[in-house]
């Protein structure tokens, strides 16, 4: 029969146990007992090299003697009946009293069936992998209260199925109530206006917007409501609640004639724009709020260009509908940690932009709903029509794509025609890519707090890079990366060349997109020289100061170290 060896010290000492792979749990337990020399009572917990204490049982990882496991008594109790009696009082029940009731049953089943039956089986087996679980902490190593570098990439990461980020059911329950409450209000002309509007005049803060008392009025069956038009700017500012966006999203689908046109039933709309809703996580950037300001981009995008008349209601349908679904489900983790970690989205679409892949399968699986599906009396033609455009946009959205996309746009523009189809299909992916990085073309006081989450979010992921031993992306990382310096770059190489192609398709949009873009990187240019000067004076007074002490008392400094007349220019050859 197969036996395993399993090296440890005991105060130093080293012993070794050695047992039959199947052999009972409880001989393995007195086996490591009478090596401690410790009675029936005390408490033995046995250590990895790591330092994890690791569960005494059959299934015990075999070692070598150079790394042995050690072996501790830690509480050693003359008397159990004494602990297990506080133990009853301080639970209220006694544990003993149960355990014994407990193989009572598990023996009656046996008779009865018996055999063990799978169920109860597969019970004992969760139980011990519960107890596996509390007695070691290396799971927690993912929660970052436990660092282990040594595993490397060989372990699938758990972090898809962190549910923490999921939406509770109450509060779903609570933003949807309000929404329906809401969803009868009639939004006024004046709110509908300002929705179109891609960007908002960068010269009118929030409160000249409130002082403008342009007001909307909300009427509500029994009460009327009196909202500012500042509610639309504070709202993208993340202030405004998820019930109201979802009343803005359902005026999109009303004002863009979708209703009329596809037939769409209120309710059903309302339940997808809930779902929706529903299946966005509460993380710091990729969350409902950024769904909306990426829809609502859209939105003032199509009205803008007056894309009404260069293309029918069905682009403009998959356009809406594929901004509004874009980041469903996203975990807060990109594509190269979902490779790199080996998460069940990489291996589901086998390294194919994962993220984007899943944010559209969720998409089709609140569509592939009756009561959910705002398609459900489309012609089977146009539903595959639309399905087709929707999957080309979001994959779209994979930056990784973006020199692909850009330059097939770039080669079609000068000969662009609304009635070629593959033209039209590059233009909606250039659309929906412009949307969802077009923060910087809002005003500062609403780009940057979505850039300080964005930064969150990077920083989040970097950090468990760094506690997992997987490939950290430098404009990830806490440690390299400042606000300016992730912004310049990115302003100048991506969000740029982006915009200025769009806007040469439409000139118009020169003043809406490529200005307040330009103002942010000049203001972000600015900040980077300002860190830079400080992060200089700061070197050069921490020179100084080392200089100082180096110097020896009544020393004579040499001037060209330390700055004096000719010290910044190069010596003349
Ligand atoms: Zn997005």
């Amino acid at each position: 029969m197969e036996a395993k060896v399993i090296y440890f010290t005991v105060n130093g000492r080293p012993e070794q146990a050695e047992f039959p792979v199947n052999c009972p749990a409880q001989d393995v337990k007195d086996l490591f007992r009478s090596a401690a020399e410790a009675g029936p009572h005390d408490i033995l917990k046995l250590y990895n090299p790591k330092g994890n204490i690791i569960n005494i049982s059959p299934s015990l990882e075999p070692n070598s003697p150079n790394l042995c496991y050690k072996l501790e008594v830690v509480a050693a109790d003359c008397n159990s009946e004494p602990l297990g009696a506080e133990l009853a009082g301080a639970l209220g029940f006694d544990l003993s009293s149960m355990e014994k009731r407990l193989q009572g049953l598990e023996k009656k089943i046996l008779i009865e069936a018996g055999e063990t039956p799978a169920v109860v089986y597969e019970m004992k087996k969760q139980v011990d992998s519960f107890r596996e679980k509390l007695e070691s902490v290396e799971h927690l190593s993912w929660l970052g209260l436990f660092k282990d570098l040594s595993e490397g990439t060989l372990k699938p990461s758990p972090f898809y199925h962190k549910r923490t980020l999921r939406k509770t059911r109450e509060e779903c329950e609570h933003v949807r109530e309000k929404f329906l409450q809401m969803s009868s209000l009639e939004v006024s002309e004046e709110v509908r206006q300002y929705l179109k509007t891609p960007t908002f005049d960068n010269c009118v803060d929030v409160e000249t917007v409130s002082q403008l008392s342009l007001r909307i009025i909300l009427h509500y069956r029994r009460w009327m409501a009196v909202y500012s038009l500042s509610c639309v700017f504070v709202c993208l500012c993340r202030q405004w609640e998820d019930a109201e966006i979802m009343v803005l999203l359902q005026v999109m689908y009303t004002d863009l004639e979708f209703i009329t046109t596809f037939n769409i039933e209120p309710e059903v709309l309302q339940q997808f724009l809930f779902e929706v809703y529903r299946r966005y996580n509460n993380i710091p950037f990729h969350n409902f709020k950024h769904c909306f300001c990426v829809t609502q981009m859209m939105y003032g995008l199509i009205w803008l260009t007056d894309l009404r008349s260069k293309m029918d209601s069905v682009d403009l349908l998959i356009m809406l509908t594929s901004a509004v679904c874009h980041d469903l489900d996203h975990t807060g983790y990109n594509n190269a940690y979902q490779i790199n970690a080996r998460t069940e989205l990489a291996l589901r679409y086998n390294d194919i932009s994962p993220l984007e892949n899943h944010h559209c399968a969720v998409a089709f699986e609140i569509l592939e709903r009756t009561e959910s599906n705002v398609f459900r009396n489309l012609s089977l033609d146009q539903y595959k029509r639309i399905r087709e455009g929707i999957i080309k946009c979001i994959l779209a959205t994979d930056m990784s794509r973006h020199n692909e996309i850009l330059n097939k746009f770039k080669s079609i523009l000068p000969t662009f025609d609304f009635t070629n189809k593959d033209h039209r299909d590059v233009l909606m992916m250039i659309l929906i890519k412009v949307s969802d990085i077009s923060n910087e073309a809002r005003p500062m006081e609403v780009a940057e707090p979505w850039l300080d989450c964005l930064l969150q979010e990077f920083f989040n992921q970097s950090d468990v890079e760094k506690l997992e031993g997987l490939p950290v992306t430098p404009f990830m990382d806490r440690d390299k990366v400042t606000k300016p310096s992730s912004q310049t770059g990115f302003i100048r190489f991506v969000l740029m060349p982006l915009f200025i192609e769009l806007a040469n398709l439409f000139p118009c949009l020169e003043q809406h997109i490529i200005d307040p873009v330009r103002k942010a990187l000049d203001y972000y240019t600015e900040m980077e020289k300002a860190l830079e000067t400080e992060q200089q004076n700061r070197a050069q007074s921490e020179n100084a100061a080392k200089n100082k002490e180096v110097t020896p008392a009544g020393g004579r400094r040499d001037s060209r170290t330390d700055g004096g007349p000719d010290g910044g220019k190069p010596a003349a050859q």
